[in-house]
């Protein structure tokens, strides 16, 4: 995908705060963190939103979570926990399409995740 954001991350045409790294995914710090531990997971492959999903997709999305896993283990926030969001979409304000987890950590945050 020529003029996607996250496409031209992972092809080093634009840098980033790398966390994580392997041949299908990428992890990196969010440009403008809401939360003072802001990853942006995401996989090598374009993949626009989750919508576009397909069951060939499967082990990739599980290998996405593997690393989350790692990434909070590593990170040292896994005990204290944090929140994963994917937002798909219009209504969920989705600004880059290409699919990505937030994962936010490293405060308490409140119960409420709709605003
Ligand atoms: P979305 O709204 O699509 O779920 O989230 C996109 C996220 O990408 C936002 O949190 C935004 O701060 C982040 N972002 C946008 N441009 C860049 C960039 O060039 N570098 C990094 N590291 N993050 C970015
Ligand atoms: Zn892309």
């Amino acid at each position: 995908m020529e003029d996607c954001l996250f496409c031209k991350i992972v092809k080093g045409e634009i840098p980033s705060n790398k966390v994580y790294e392997d041949e299908d995914i990428l992890a990196f710090y969010d440009i403008n963190p809401a939360t003072p531990i802001h990853i942006l997971v995401i996989p090598k492959k374009h993949i626009a939103t989750h919508n576009d999903l397909t069951d060939e997709d499967s082990e990739l999305m599980a290998k996405m979570h593997r690393v989350i896993n790692q990434i909070a283990e590593e990170k040292g926030f896994k005990e204290k926990g944090y929140r994963l969001i994917m937002n798909c979409g219009e209504d969920s304000g989705q600004e880059v399409k290409h699919l990505h987890f937030h994962i936010l950590a490293g405060k308490k945050m409140g119960p409420k995740i709709i605003g």
